[in-house]
Order: structure tokens, then C-alpha cells, then sequence
């Protein structure tokens, strides 16, 4: 039984401190704290009122490490669940460092005046964990997190080598806005409109963004539009996947969101760097998230299906074998059963499955690791009970030719 600090109350926030109430064999106790405290009382209202569990809530700045130490000796919290924003990363894992608890989070370090996405910050800090006798796991979302425990699946029971990977991700669902993002505007935002990257027999080839596009006919979604972008989880896999010649990350995009997107780059809106309107400074993509619905928002209207997955080709006992694993997550489900849509679901989900994994000490170690350091098929098996099934198919070997 472990005693859980969760940090951040956002959409992402909301599953995953659902989800842990839904393990309280695992969580013997939950504190969920934020910048926003009326926004943690109102998930912990929702979990009163649905479950009939009962959550602590606080009021903390999750930027400031020695407040988080502070509130983590008054919980008395063994374990933390990053689900803030990518900014607090390491203001977190060093307040975990300090009061010597276990870290988890959903998505790499990112400097808020760099639009810049890699693990090194993050790694570096892998001798301090190793010294307080902590494990630090990172990216314990849907992509990364599921999509590197899919590639160590099937690096560590389907394949002898593995060579290509493709991580395909769709959203399908229709919100009825013209224009809106799924989780944060502002990470968002700068994630798509950044450069595109992937890894190609022992380097990185660097693409425009949206340059490389292709076709993917997604099972029970149908045929979308798919773009080329980078995204972290490439960083650590070609790392950690032995024998690799090629990894790509794409996702779906609807002309009208591209449009936009390219809109308002053009007229600078999706600048990071503060401007003087009316002898005030302001950072235009922080402005454009004022503007914007917010993703929590987008839950009662979004309808339709998500599918994320890999498509991994290799050898097996000498021959050719490509499979493709995936998941398939609808939004209105989600939303009955979390108040919250399915990019949410599906990033919360595997966050309350991480911090269940090291809870139980199933997956443990001392030290800074990526999901696919682990052993897959635990993670796999919480997959299928705690709402996200996922689907192995065979597929005629074509990847890399
Ligand atoms: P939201 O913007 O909805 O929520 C972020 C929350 O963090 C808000 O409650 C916000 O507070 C809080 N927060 C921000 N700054 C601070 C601070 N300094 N101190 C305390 N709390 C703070 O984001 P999402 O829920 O959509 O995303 C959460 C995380 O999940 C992000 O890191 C995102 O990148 C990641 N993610 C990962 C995915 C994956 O598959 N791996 C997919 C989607 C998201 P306030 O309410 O006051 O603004």
C-alpha cells in the first residue's frame, strides 16, 4: 500500500487520480495538490461523488522544490505523480531527490523559453536518484509510456532483432470547434509546429515541419492523413531497442487544423517570446491559450475514436515477421466514465499504472529509467484491466522497403 502525492489538476490529472481511487488496494492515500486548488477540490468532489473515496487536496507551486518538500513531509507521500506541466519536471524530481521519494511524469523537461524536447536534463539527474535510492520513471503516459512499453513487448517476446518502428497516432474525434487542442495549447502547439526529426541507420534526419506525410488506413478509425513529427519517446528508444535501423513518429491532423496552426504561426501567435502590447509584456502563445477552449472543456462535446499503436518489423527465428499492437480508446466512453476526453484518458490511465507498478514494487531500481527498461508484459496486463485493451495483428513484412 503506498501513499500518493499526484501534482497538477489538469485533464491528464483528472483520469489518473480517478483511476487511483479506483486502486485504493494499491493507494492507501491520495493527495492531489495544484497551482489551482478549487480545481483539485472539484476532481476530488467528482471522486467522492462517483466512487465514495475520499482524497486530501493542497494549494502548492510546483516550480518552487523546497515547498514541494515541505508538502510531501506533511502527506508523508512515498511516491510522486508528475501530471503538472513539462516545465516542473525537474523542480520535482528534485524535490523528490530531497525528500528521497519515488517520481513519475508523463512527458519530457521542456525550458519554457525553449521549445526544445530531450531527455538529457532529466537523465543527468540519474546519479542523485541512484544516490537517494529512488527510482525515477519517465513518460508514463500513452505516447511516450505505452507506445515504448508496446516496442519493449514486443523487443522482449515477439522478436529475436528488431529494425523498423513506425509509432502511428490518430485522433478521430470531432469536438465541433474549428479550432482547438486536445491537452494543453501551449505544449501542444509548440510540439506540432516544431521541426520534424527521425532516426535513420545511426542518425537523426531533420524534416520541415509537416514535410513527410502519408496515408495509414488505422483499424476500426479508417484511412487519416499522418505527419511526420519528432516526438520524445524516439530519444530513448533508440537508445534502449537494439539492432534498430529506423524510428519514425507520426500523427493525424484535419486540414482545418493545419490551417489554423499555419495561420497563426504567420502572424506570430504561437511565438514563446514576450512582445510589448500596449506597454505590457506578453508571450503570444500564452495569449492564444486564453483564447482557445480549454482541452477540459472539449469532454462533453468530443465524439468518435482515438487509435495510438506501433508498427514493428524484425526477425524472428530467422524470418521476416512485422506486427502491429495498438489501442483503441473512445471518447464518449472516457468521458462517461472520467469526465474527461480520450487524449486525457488515455495519457491518465498509464500514469496511475506506472505509479501502481512502483507502488507494488513490481517494477523497481534505483536510478533514472525510461518505460522500456522494464519488464513489458506486467504493464500490458494493467493495460487491458484498467480500460485501455490493446491488439496485436500480423502484417505482411513492407516497413523500411
Ligand atoms: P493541463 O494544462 O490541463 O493541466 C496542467 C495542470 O498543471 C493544471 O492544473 C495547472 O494548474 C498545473 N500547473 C501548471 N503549472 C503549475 C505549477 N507551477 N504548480 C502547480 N501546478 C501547476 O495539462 P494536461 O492535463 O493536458 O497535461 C498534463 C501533462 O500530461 C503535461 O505534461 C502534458 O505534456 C502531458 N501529456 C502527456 C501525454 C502522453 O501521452 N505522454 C499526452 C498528453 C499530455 P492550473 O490549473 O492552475 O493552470
Amino acid at each position: 500500500m503506498a501513499n500518493l502525492l499526484i501534482i497538477g489538476a489538469g485533464g491528464v490529472s483528472r483520469v489518473a487520480t480517478v483511476k487511483c481511487a479506483m486502486n485504493l488496494d494499491t493507494f492507501s492515500k491520495i493527495t492531489l495538490a495544484s497551482r489551482t486548488k478549487s480545481k483539485c477540490d472539484e476532481i476530488a468532489a467528482f471522486i467522492k461523488e462517483r466512487l465514495g473515496v475520499e482524497i486530501e487536496t493542497a494549494q502548492i507551486d510546483a516550480d518552487d522544490s523546497d515547498a514541494v518538500v515541505e508538502l510531501i513531509k506533511k502527506t508523508g507521500a512515498q511516491i510522486l505523480l508528475n501530471v503538472a506541466l513539462p516545465y516542473q519536471d525537474l523542480s520535482l524530481m528534485d524535490a523528490c531527490i530531497k525528500a528521497g521519494i519515488h517520481y513519475i511524469d508523463t512527458a519530457n523537461y521542456e525550458h519554457p523559453d525553449v521549445a526544445k524536447f530531450e531527455y538529457k536534463e532529466q537523465w543527468a539527474r540519474n546519479d542523485k536518484f541512484k544516490q537517494a535510492g529512488i527510482l525515477g520513471l519517465l513518460g508514463s503516459g500513452f505516447d511516450p509510456g505505452v507506445t515504448n512499453v508496446f516496442c519493449a513487448y514486443a523487443q522482449q517476446n515477439l522478436f529475436d532483432e528488431i529494425s523498423y518502428i513506425d509509432i502511428l497516432d490518430c485522433n478521430a474525434g470531432d469536438h465541433g470547434y474549428a479550432f482547438a487542442t486536445n491537452f494543453n495549447p501551449e505544449i501542444n502547439l509548440r510540439e506540432v509546429s516544431a521541426k520534424g526529426r527521425y532516426w535513420e541507420n545511426g542518425k537523426w534526419i531533420e524534416t520541415d515541419p509537416m514535410e513527410i506525410k502519408m496515408e495509414w488506413d488505422y483499424p476500426e478509425v479508417g484511412v487519416k492523413d499522418s505527419y511526420l513529427l519528432y516526438h520524445e519517446e524516439l530519444e530513448s528508444l533508440v537508445k534502449n531497442i537494439k539492432g534498430l535501423k529506423r524510428i519514425r513518429f507520426f500523427m493525424t491532423f484535419g486540414q482545418s487544423y493545419l490551417t489554423h496552426m499555419k495561420c497563426l504561426e504567420n502572424v506570430g501567435m504561437l511565438g514563446i517570446k514576450p512582445v510589448m502590447h500596449q506597454g505590457k509584456e506578453i508571450i503570444p502563445i500564452e495569449f492564444l491559450k486564453t483564447l482557445l477552449p480549454d482541452p477540459a472543456s472539449l469532454g462533453p462535446r468530443t465524439k468518435g475514436y482515438t487509435n495510438i499503436g506501433c508498427v514493428i518489423r524484425g526477425i524472428k527465428d530467422g524470418k521476416d515477421k512485422q506486427v502491429y499492437i495498438y489501442n483503441v480508446c473512445n471518447h464518449e466512453e472516457c468521458y462517461k466514465e472520467t469526465g474527461a476526453q480520450a487524449v486525457s484518458y488515455t495519457t491518465g490511465v498509464p500514469a496511475m499504472i506506472g505509479a501502481k507498478l512502483v507502488a507494488q514494487k513490481i517494477w523497481q531500481g534505483k536510478g533514472v529509467f525510461n518505460m522500456e527498461e522494464f519488464d513489458a508484459k506486467p504493464f500490458m496486463e494493467e493495460l487491458n484491466l484498467q480500460g485501455l485493451p490493446w491488439k496485436i495483428i500480423e502484417m505482411t513484412p513492407s516497413l523500411g522497403e
